[in-house]
């Protein structure tokens, strides 16, 4: 092993580490699709633009042509007539008593995960019993002699030289991903079927010689320790070359403003204009990133945000700023189109707005009660234009207020996306606010986990408890610790530290992390977290350089990066012993709907290929993980498919009461080795049933059959369940239909939420200790208890889907992506995730799909890519500004090939003393991420109109906060919103309007339990476009350019009857066509000669050879490939009955369901602060 001593020679990260592959989305790793734009939307968190599927290979879609086969030789058609089996069968062990060899039923089911004991506690500096002696300096630091437990020679990469620049790092990726990358094509339409992506066994330790590309950080840009002796200065100097952080300066709220100092919303309430000082000159550049100085082009009428109050000449009356962020109280150019707002109104003065219902409801029964429809307007056109409204503003008090003065969503994204959009976001500074998420931009890893594993509410978090509780800002993590990477920014290198296994803090037992402080010359370390001195590991020592960093800093990722994975060692295994590699098992729903609606068909059909792209790791030739067939209806029939048979064989099981197994050898098997047995299986499935009369279904059992065979294998694994029906045959888990939308808005609704027995959390806890993940595609006709069906996969960190009234016409396309998806992306087996803190918070809530057994330990039979954990954190002490906060999310995990592994994040926060600091660095995405999950669990426990009431309380609470003690004394009559949080009341208000808290007649329970548990996992990027969707005017495409056209804000009164709008909402596309199109666009997109002739109910636009049909085609593509789902495609014609539901997403309007319009609940919102304030 090559020995680096020439460390500070910026040693090579960049070999991205081979046997990690896997983690390289196979879906996603492909060319760049011609023809789609990808220059304005990005990356979402998700798959970049340009981030492209790869394609199915020739012939991969699966044919609906059925091969005509004989009947099965060894199979009973007639489940009935196989008691046979069951006698010879039944002497298996039974899930009464599973065999001895699982073992795994653990009760706690964490015995072996010791890596979250606590271990001995130490206090201060141990007394070392190991010779002090100074390991020689040539010592190996990656110990080779350490075996991988699979093995896997990927896994030991040539720690390569991180790129520096984005045009290097794509040349590298480009260089080492190629391996089967063997695609070209683009793919029709949705996900394809890349091959995954391979690369060569690199072999061979972290090698640090190399030139690298990397720069090494200079003294003052690493992540400074918490504790760092030397007086490194409060505020993070920013890196030279890199963009300085974005300040969320505190601004007022746009729109509303008369005086300079301040925004009012009090028609009256306003004091004269003319003695508002005039706003002096910015002195000093201005920051970068700050969208603060309305500029403009900004708004239409050009009213934009005025200045915070901080720009005001003379003393900053509020509270001084803490000098952590530099520039202390903001300063603002003058700003054009503000004069307008001195007149004592708001803004512009308009017309009655539409949906701008009558009176306001009062405060106690806010949006309790549906309000009446709103005046049928289908004609945008005949809406009084603003301008040509006569009325005087006195005499239309309430209606004053212009929508395009009020904060706009749309603003702030443009906004943030131009002036942040262009650098590479480099995470080597504390504290620092990322970009949003709906701004396209790289990562640069410098010692803080890149934003799309983890985004905070806010990033600098009030010293103590109190000032938390002042602020009522919930300090909450969005975690996805597996998510998907574009391919131009580098995946979390694997480190080995051998047979020893990780580094680790003696007491808190914190992994090794750029914030640990060496001491003593490089023998001890002290913890960033709870400050326990730690002896280092005489394999692991180092020297420290003249500044106290460790001469091998930049060679090792756990010194110098934010993200990074360790190889576990037994120790972290079940049971002491390293895991096989995970099953999957299709478990499919027979019974006659299944089988009528063709969908038993389309799914043995698509599983012939879709088992040849199960996830694989980095340059296997072949998945690990191991497949296994159950079909059932009443009773369960399980499929030997062991490669020596001639023909699949059936066992039946009728006890459902007490499932078992029947067998054990041919369940479980390899795909390549038993291919025929199971082509010919999956044949005839579809033949077998193609007559049955069986209704009833089963659902606890098919769980539990599933959980008893990854028993008996003693593997971790995921199942597939394709199901239909309500499960009301008798048998475990029986349900019966209790659905009652009488109990809505009574204090019963909450039991629409919760399960009707008890049968499946106790299943999901069995689930959980075996690593047996659900995921469930439902098919549902009726009611089928969506709220009780989904708790195991819920809780077994599974996927959801919903195909209401499937029909293979229009919906199988949306099916079977998902399908390809989900079974091909990166998921980790028998996870555990545990987040540590600094001294002084502590994680204390934890939102999303898994498993507690105890408060700190987050447990996923399965976590994939898509899944995000929201953690919230608390004071238990004191935070000081100099150490900051520190996080570190460990996330134990079993890979696709059966590693087990250690993937770390790691964060630093800015602290503050001051509530300024803290209302400058939040981020409302996050925020209202958090609160959506937040008040979609409290609909578990309390009626839906005190989930609403309490969010709009806190709501008002943290805005009054702000009014009170950051924004400049003023009358009360002015709305001031912090610049951050200037959009909460819009976002505030679609999660009130939202489906689960406010449902309209339409939305069935199931809708509405199946959203609750869909948004609960979802990241910040999928809560913004769910709430607040994504409209696009596809009219104004630019059909020779990439772009994508402006998004405008949702609100009927953007919408022309003359264009073709898109909105999108991650779960739907709706294309929204105007009764006065011209026909020729018509023509163009759909094909067809007039509006009266588009059908509504195509679920895919024709391909049609021109210029506006292939652009549309590619926006919706492109859209696909953001998202975790492939949304279902709408066609709404205006004035047709589908208007309604396009409608309900039309968010700043008032909604049909009583929902308020965003002037409206502005107007509220602002009475709400006031009250506070008085
Ligand atoms: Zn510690």
């Amino acid at each position: 092993m090559s020995v680096n001593q020439h460390t500070h020679a910026g040693p090579p990260y960049g070999q991205p580490q081979p046997g990690y592959q896997g983690y390289q989305q196979p879906a996603y790793g492909g060319q760049p699709l011609p023809g789609v734009p990808h220059a304005q939307y990005g990356a979402y968190n998700g798959p970049m633009p340009g981030y492209q599927q790869p394609v199915p290979p020739q012939g991969y879609f699966p044919s609906l042509g059925f091969p005509s086969k004989g009947s099965p030789v060894s199979l009973n058609s007639d489940t009935s007539l196989a008691p046979n089996f069951i006698g010879s069968v039944r002497a298996l062990p039974t899930s009464g008593a599973p065999p001895p060899a699982s073992g795994t039923s653990l009760p706690s089911g964490h015995q072996g995960y010791s890596q979250f004991g606590q271990g001995d506690v130490q206090n201060g500096i141990p007394t070392s019993t190991a010779p002090m002696q100074r390991p020689p300096a040539s010592q190996p630091f990656l110990p080779g002699s350490a075996p991988a437990p699979v093995s896997q020679p990927s896994t030991f990469q040539q720690y390569g030289p991180p790129p520096s620049s984005v045009q290097q790092l794509s040349n590298h990726m480009a260089g080492m991903t190629i391996g089967s990358t063997s695609i070209s094509a683009p793919p029709p339409a949705g996900l394809g079927y890349g091959p995954p992506t391979s690369v060569p066994p690199v072999s061979g330790s972290f090698s640090a010689t190399g030139s690298g590309l990397y720069t090494p950080y200079t003294a003052s840009q690493g992540p400074p320790p918490p504790s760092v002796p030397q007086g490194l200065p409060l505020a993070q100097p920013p890196f030279s070359g890199q963009p300085v952080p974005t300040q969320r300066l505190p601004t007022e709220v746009p729109g509303f403003a008369p005086p300079p100092s301040s925004t009012g919303i009090g028609p009256s309430s306003y004091p004269p204009s003319t003695g508002a000082p005039r706003l002096p000159p910015m002195p000093g550049p201005p920051l970068s990133g700050q969208t603060v100085a309305g500029p403009p082009m900004s708004q239409p009428n050009h009213v934009s945000s005025p200045p915070p109050p901080s720009t005001l000449s003379g003393p900053h009356p509020g509270p001084p700023m803490s000098g952590l962020h530099g520039p202390p109280p903001p300063t603002h150019p003058p700003q054009p189109g503000y004069q307008m707002q001195q007149n004592g109104s708001f803004g512009q003065v308009r017309g009655p707005q539409p949906n701008y219902g009558g009176a306001y409801p009062g405060t106690p029964n806010y949006g309790s009660q549906p309000g009446p429809p709103p005046p049928k307007r289908l004609d945008p056109d005949s809406i009084p234009s603003p301008q040509l409204n006569e009325l005087p503003p006195q005499q239309k008090p309430r209606h004053r207020i212009d929508p395009d003065a009020i904060p706009s969503p749309i603003q702030v994204i443009e906004d943030d996306r131009s002036n942040r959009g262009s650098e590479p976001f480099v995470t080597g500074v504390r504290g620092q606010v990322p970009p949003l998420v709906t701004t396209n931009f790289l990562v640069k890893d410098q010692g803080n986990a890149s934003p799309r594993y983890i985004r905070c509410t806010s990033y600098n978090i009030p010293c103590t408890s109190d000032m938390a509780k002042q602020s009522q800002v919930p300090l909450a993590a969005v975690i996805k610790p597996l998510a998907t990477l574009p391919p131009e920014e580098t995946l979390p290198y694997l480190v080995d530290h051998g047979e020893s296994g990780p580094v680790r803090c003696n007491r808190c037992k914190a992994y090794m992390c750029p914030f640990m402080q060496f001491i003593e010359g490089g023998r001890r370390f002290q913890c960033c977290f709870c400050s326990c001195v730690t002896e280092v590991p005489a394999h692991y020592f180092q020297h420290l350089d003249h500044t106290g960093k460790r001469v091998d800093f930049y060679d090792r990722p756990e010194l110098s990066l934010g993200s990074y994975e360790f190889l576990a060692t037994v120790d972290y295994c079940k049971n002491n012993k390293f895991p096989s590699p995970p099953a999957f098992i299709f478990m499919i729903d027979v019974s006659y709907n299944a089988v009528k609606s063709g969908l038993v068909r389309l799914i043995c059909e698509e599983l012939k290929s879709i088992l040849d792209y199960l996830p694989r790791e980095g340059n296997m030739e072949e998945s690990a993980i191991r497949v296994g067939f159950v079909t059932y209806n009443k009773v369960l029939h399980f499929y030997n498919v062991k490669s020596s048979l001639a023909q699949p064989q059936m066992m039946v099981v009728s006890d459902v009461a007490d499932m078992f197994v029947p067998l054990l050898d041919g369940f479980l098997v390899n795909v390549n080795e038993s291919r025929t047995v199971i082509a010919s299986l999956l044949d005839q499935i579809p033949e077998m049933f193609a007559d049955t009369r069986e209704t009833e279904t089963v659902f606890g059992p098919v769980i539990q059959a599933g959980l008893e065979a990854l028993k008996a294998a003693e593997c971790a694994g995921k199942l597939f369940i394709f199901h239909t029906s309500l499960p009301i045959a008798e048998a475990p888990g029986k349900l019966k239909n209790r659905d009652d939308k009488k109990l809505i808005n009574t204090d019963k609704e909450k039991t629409l939420f919760q399960p009707q027995t008890s049968f499946y959390n106790n299943l999901a806890k069995d689930c959980v200790a075996q690593g047996c993940c659900v995921d469930l595609f439902l098919f549902p006709n009726q009611y089928l208890d969506v709220a009780t069906l989904g708790v195991v996969t819920y809780q077994t960190g599974g996927s959801i889907y919903k195909y209401a009234y499937f029909q293979l016409e229009t919906d199988q396309d949306r099916f079977l992506n998902d399908l390809r998806r989900d079974v091909q992306k990166e998921v980790g087996f028998d996870a555990v995730m545990r987040v540590r803190t600094s001294t002084g918070i502590r994680a204390t809530d934890f939102f999303g799909a898994f498993y507690m057994s105890n408060t700190t330990d987050v447990e996923m039979a399965g976590l994939d890519c898509d899944k995000t954990i929201t953690v919230e954190f608390k004071h238990d002490d004191k935070l000081s500004e100099d150490s900051g906060a520190l996080l570190q999310c460990a996330l134990l995990y079993t890979s696709c090939a059966g590693q087990r592994r250690l993937r770390i994040h790691n964060l630093s926060l800015n602290c503050c003393t001051q509530l300024a600091d803290l209302y400058r660095n939040c981020e409302t995405d996050t925020l209202i991420n958090y609160l959506a999950k937040y008040a979609y669990r409290g609909v578990l426990n309390s009626p839906v109109k005190a989930v609403r009431d309490s969010l709009i309380n806190q709501c008002a609470q943290i805005l009054a906060c702000y009014r009170k003690n950051c924004a400049s004394p003023s009358s009360a009559g002015q709305l001031i919103l912090p610049e951050c949080m200037k959009l909460l009341p819009v976002y505030l208000n679609c999660v009130l309007k939202s489906d689960v808290l406010q449902p309209g007649p339409e939305v069935t329970t199931d809708d509405r339990a199946y959203i609750r548990q869909l948004v609960t996992s979802m990241d910040v990027a999928e809560t913004n476009v769910f709430f607040y969707p994504r409209l696009l005017p596809l009219t104004k495409a630019d059909v020779d350019s990439d772009s994508l056209p402006a998004a405008i804000r949702n609100s009927e009164e953007r919408l022309s009857k003359g264009d073709i709008y898109l909105l999108e909402n991650g779960l739907n596309i709706f294309v929204w066509v105007g009764v006065n199109v011209q026909q020729g666009l018509i023509q163009n997109l759909f094909g067809v000669s007039s509006f009266s002739q588009i059908s509504n109910t195509l679920s895919t636009l024709p391909v049609l050879e021109n210029p506006f049909s292939k652009k549309v085609r590619s926006i919706i593509d492109m859209l696909h490939l953001q998202r975790s789902r492939y949304m279902k495609l709408i066609i709404v014609k205006q004035e047709d009955k589908l208007e309604m539901l396009f409608k309900h997403f039309l968010v700043e309007d008032k909604s049909l369901t009583g929902g308020a319009s965003y002037v409206d609940f502005l107007c509220h919102m602002h009475k709400e602060i006031r009250q506070l304030l008085s």
